[in-house]
């Protein structure tokens, strides 16, 4: 094992057991949720939005220490953003997770995300590290469709 696995494990260690933003923003303007049965990982997400900005979330939910600690890392990168940013963040890990073209914002520029990258070796947890970003996708549709013009 490489030195690089070594400092990936841990920043998913630390994410997974001393999770960030756990729990449920309220009152909270999008709350969606996802489940893989493959692995029984289970996360809602909930957030608060004020003038484009996720001004909070928050996640809760069970599962592997991939799923819950991505979600984690998650929360904290896009807190803050504006909707547009936010977007671009979580298209950015998804295409790096896929390997599939070039990230619209380089993977080293967005903190512990990185150590995600080492899951890529087992595609079956891509969906772990994914889920918790695929259900924030899924609230801020639910949002843009709500409070479109
Ligand atoms: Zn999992």
């Amino acid at each position: 094992m490489s030195y690089e696995d070594d400092l990936y494990r841990e920043i998913i260690t630390d994410h997974s057991r001393s999770p960030h933003n756990k729990g449920r923003v309220d009152p909270a303007d999008f709350v969606a949720h996802d489940h893989n049965p493959l692995c029984g990982d289970d996360v809602e997400v909930s957030g608060r939005v004020e003038d484009g900005r996720i001004v909070d979330i928050a996640f809760q939910g069970k599962g592997c220490s991939i799923s819950q600690s991505a979600a984690s890392i998650m929360t904290d990168l896009v807190k803050g953003q504006e909707l547009e940013q936010a977007n671009a963040i979580i298209n950015s890990f998804k295409v790096f997770m896929m390997g599939k073209g070039e990230p619209e914002i380089p993977i080293e520029d967005l903190g512990d995300l990185e150590a995600l990258g080492g899951v890529k070796k087992y595609p079956v947890r891509i969906k772990c590290a994914l889920i918790g970003w695929n259900t924030l996708l899924k609230g801020l549709l639910d949002y843009r469709k709500a409070h479109a013009q």
